[in-house]
């Protein structure tokens, strides 16, 4: 998700947190009597793409607990003109956003149930019908967090993923893209074409997406280990392949890096969506201002020619195919999963194309988008509080999320820590994962203990501050000492020292044990003594 292109986007969530104080435990709707395993949703738009003329979900849901009754679909205010369970209509009830289908008998435990709603209209929200940057219609979902169950019966938790196959009839001048493969596209005798979209690998409810309109589209000319196409607006058209350059390598890199692009496709759109990205699964929907300026906006990434926000939020977005889309959040809780690994690999992918010097001002920008933020909120990045979920987009869960990978690599050595991502993923692949899921697999790949580690920096706030100070102690050596002056917790995350003297620099480790920590070594007189001089850890340093 939804990198925001610029910065004013969190401003808008530090307002809306000061003014407000979040003490409870934030509810969520875990999965527990039922659950989604696939969708079948046939829809069709009339000419001008302002409204759904008629719509038909099948969801098949599998029972999980004995006497069940009533399926409760999350659905927004779509009126809804019938109801089948297996094929036999069936009594419902429309009220809060909630579909609460009842079922002819308690089911049992294990069984399917295929419930057929049939419905039309405008939605709310979700699937956004405007016209795009040329005044043309369009149509566009745009999902995350919860807002697909206003055009979509579900259940709409990113724990719930299913399969879902999209059957899309509308005006043949437009295209139309959808999760997953194309079945086939099929021209009608009204001057309408049917497209089929399937997607057989399972996928959260708020990455569940078509996307139509009168697109310019093409595929990219570019290497990369799966076909990669672009829809964007007539007036883009002429930017397509050159602002999406980035796209294959980063496919490249991140397939090399953490196992194969797990869809068999990648469309990249550039529509309505209300965030700079947003990663619905294999098909990407980018903001309309995504080429604005294109030309001349600075600063400009040398390897692509192309602006560097455009060139990370590309990186970023695809890196959710992986991290987010693949392996989900298995709670709100465990977003940074999702949005600081997407952050972390768009920097990753910053280091391998333009250097690491990029990669440090990268993160360097990054430590203080986070640290900007701290001053005004401190909560954890495992935040089980937050009420309001669109404010769970801040800087804990992106900047201080891809710190907090960054730091895991410091500790545990390249290698050692893109093996651990790797098992991560490979383990936890079109499921679920929590950040216990890896801490484990870090754990297993280092032979470490990480508890600590995740403790303070995971399930706790703040960040550290060091102060540093030597005094002699004898002719040829020093007693150095680290002090953390925050005002939480010690952090006992270790800290490369470089101690620089007239005869030159040596590093040194320190582990913390608490606040304060000192250490006594062979040395002359220092110079000075530079804190994480790698600049692996996110940190202040006072004098
Ligand atoms: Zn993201």
């Amino acid at each position: 998700m939804k990198k925001p292109l610029g910065r004013f986007a969190y401003l808008v969530i530090l307002l809306a947190a000061v003014s407000s104080t979040a003490l409870a435990e934030r509810r969520e709707r875990l999965i527990d009597g039922w659950r989604p395993v696939h969708f079948d949703i046939s829809l069709a738009f009339n000419d001008s793409l302002s409204e759904l003329t008629s719509v038909k979900t099948d969801v098949t849901v599998t029972v999980l607990k004995k006497d069940i009754v009533m399926i409760d679909l999350d659905f927004g205010k779509m009126p809804v003109k019938s109801v089948l369970v297996d094929g036999s209509v069936a009594r419902f009830a429309q009220h809060d956003d909630k579909l609460d289908v009842y079922l002819a008998g308690p089911a049992t435990v294990g069984q399917n149930i295929k419930i057929s709603v049939e419905y039309s209209g405008k939605p709310l929200d979700g699937l956004i019908l405007v016209k795009d940057a040329d005044g043309l219609p369009s149509a566009i979902g745009d999902n995350w967090p919860d807002r697909v169950h206003n055009w979509i019966p579900c259940f709409d938790h990113p724990s719930a993923k299913a399969s879902v196959r999209f059957t899309v009839t509308a005006s043949s001048r437009n295209s139309v893209v959808a999760n997953g493969k194309l079945e086939s596209r099929r021209e009608n005798s009204d001057a309408t074409t049917t497209w089929v979209w399937s997607e057989k690998n399972l996928i959260s409810p708020y990455n569940m997406v078509v996307a139509a309109g009168q697109f310019a589209t093409a595929e990219l000319k570019t290497k990369a280990p799966v076909p990669i196409s672009y829809y964007v607006t007539q007036s883009d058209r002429k930017h397509a392949e050159q602002g999406f350059s980035p796209a294959g390598p980063a496919v490249t890199l991140f397939g090399d890096l953490v196992g194969p692009y797990p869809y068999e496709k990648l469309a990249l759109v550039v529509g309505a969506t209300k965030f700079g990205g947003m990663e619905n699964a294999n098909t990407i929907v980018f903001t309309p201002n995504l080429f604005k300026d294109f030309l001349t906006a600075k600063p400009r990434s040398q390897r692509y020619d192309v602006p560097t926000g455009v060139e990370t939020v590309v990186a970023h977005e695809i890196a959710h195919q992986w991290f987010g889309d693949s392996v989900t959040e298995a709670t709100w809780a465990d977003l940074w999963l999702s949005e600081g690994f997407a952050t972390y690999f768009a920097g990753l992918f910053v280091e391998k194309t333009s250097g690491p010097m990029r990669f440090r001002s990268y993160m360097r920008d990054n430590a203080k988008a986070y640290l900007e933020y701290e001053k005004r909120k401190r909560t954890p990045i495992h935040d089980t509080e937050t009420e309001k979920l669109l404010d769970l987009l801040n800087p804990n869960n992106y900047e201080k999320g891809a710190w907090v990978l960054h730091s895991l690599r410091g500790m545990l050595g390249d290698a050692v820590f893109l093996n651990g991502l790797k098992q991560f993923y490979l383990s936890r692949r079109s499921g679920l994962a929590t950040s216990e899921d890896l801490r484990n697999a870090l754990e297993k790949v280092s032979g470490l203990d990480l508890k600590e580690f995740f403790d303070r920096w995971v399930y706790k706030s703040g960040h550290p501050i060091y102060k540093v100070s030597w005094t002699p102690a004898g002719a040829n050596s020093i007693d150095i000492k680290l002090q953390q002056t925050q005002p939480d917790d010690a952090f006992l995350t270790p800290v490369t020292l470089e101690v620089v003297t007239a005869k030159g620099a040596k590093r040194i480790k320190i582990v913390p044990t608490g606040k304060e920590s000192s250490m006594r070594i062979r040395s002359a007189q220092p110079r000075r003594i530079v804190v994480d001089p790698d600049e692996f850890i996110l940190k202040e340093v006072v004098e």
